[in-house]
C-alpha cells in the first residue's frame, strides 16, 4: 500500500512550491497566495488597505458581469446598465438608489440635476467626482423613476455588495431612503438614521438625504452639509470649501 505522505512536510513542500512560483512572477507581490495556517496569520494582521489584496475579482470583473445581467424584468427596459464610476481606492462611497432618465441613457451614476447637486457637494467638500466612487442599488433604471420593487433589490444588491467588498471604502455615503434601509437592514426612515454612523460590514456608514430630495426641499441642505462634514472627518480629510 502506497504510505501517505506526512502533511506537515507536505504542507512545507507547497509553501516553498508557491513562495518559489512568487518569485519568479513579476507582479507576483499582488497576488494572494497561501496555505492555512499563513493565510489565517496574514489576515489577522492585514491593514484594512492590503484587505483588497486578498479579493481576486475586479471590479471590471463584476462591471462585465452586471452589464449582461438579466435577474430581473428591468433589463427588458433599460437603455444602459449604470454599473457605476470613481476611484477604485476610494476612501468614500456615495450610494445611490436607481438610475433615472439622465442617467439610463448616459450609462452614468448621478448625471441629471440631482447628479450636479451630488457633484456640488463633492466639491464643497474640496474634491472631484473621481476621487469618491458613485453607484447605486439598482443598475438598471425603473421605469418612470418608479420606487424600486423588493425582488429588484434582491436580485441586485449582490452586486453592490461585491462592489463595495472590493472598494472597500472608510466611508459610505448612502444618499437617500431605499439606499440608507438596503444597506442597513433597517425599516426606519431616513430622519431618524440620518446624522450619525451606523456599522456596514465594519465600514461605517453615514445615511443623509437623496440629493433629489434636496432639489424639492433646500431647507434639508444643511442637515446634510453637517453629516457630509462628518464624513469627511471620518475620512481623515481637511477642512472643507465653504
Ligand atoms: S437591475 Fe440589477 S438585477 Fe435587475 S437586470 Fe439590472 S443589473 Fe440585473
Amino acid at each position: 500500500m502506497t504510505q501517505l505522505p506526512d502533511q506537515d512536510a507536505l504542507r512545507q513542500d507547497l509553501l516553498t512550491l508557491v513562495r518559489t512560483l512568487k518569485q519568479r512572477l513579476p507582479d507576483g507581490g499582488q497576488y494572494y497566495v497561501s496555505l492555512q495556517g499563513e493565510q489565517n496569520k496574514h489576515r489577522r494582521q492585514a491593514p484594512l488597505s492590503d484587505r483588497k489584496a486578498v479579493i481576486s475579482e475586479t471590479l471590471d470583473d463584476v462591471r462585465r458581469e452586471v452589464s449582461r445581467c438579466r435577474l430581473c424584468p428591468l433589463c427588458e427596459t433599460r437603455r444602459n446598465v449604470v454599473f457605476g464610476e470613481g476611484h477604485p481606492e476610494a476612501k468614500i462611497v456615495f450610494v445611490g438608489e436607481a438610475p433615472g432618465a439622465e442617467e439610463d441613457a448616459q450609462g452614468l451614476p448621478f448625471v441629471g440635476r440631482a447628479g450636479q447637486l451630488l457633484t456640488n457637494i463633492i466639491k464643497a467638500m474640496g474634491l472631484e467626482r473621481k476621487d469618491v466612487y458613485i453607484c447605486n442599488i439598482l443598475k438598471c433604471r425603473p421605469p418612470g423613476n418608479r420606487n424600486p420593487q423588493p425582488e429588484e433589490i434582491r436580485h441586485c444588491e449582490a452586486y453592490l455588495k461585491r462592489q463595495l467588498k472590493i472598494l472597500s471604502p472608510q466611508v459610505i455615503c448612502a444618499l437617500g431612503t431605499f439606499a440608507a434601509q438596503t444597506l442597513l437592514k433597517k425599516d426606519a426612515p431616513i430622519t431618524t438614521l440620518r446624522g450619525r454612523f451606523h456599522d456596514y460590514d465594519g465600514i461605517r456608514l453615514m445615511p443623509t438625504y437623496h440629493p433629489a430630495y434636496l432639489l424639492r426641499n433646500p431647507s434639508a441642505k444643511k442637515p446634510v452639509w453637517e453629516d457630509i462634514q462628518k464624513v469627511m472627518q471620518e475620512a481623515g480629510l481637511g477642512r472643507s470649501k465653504e
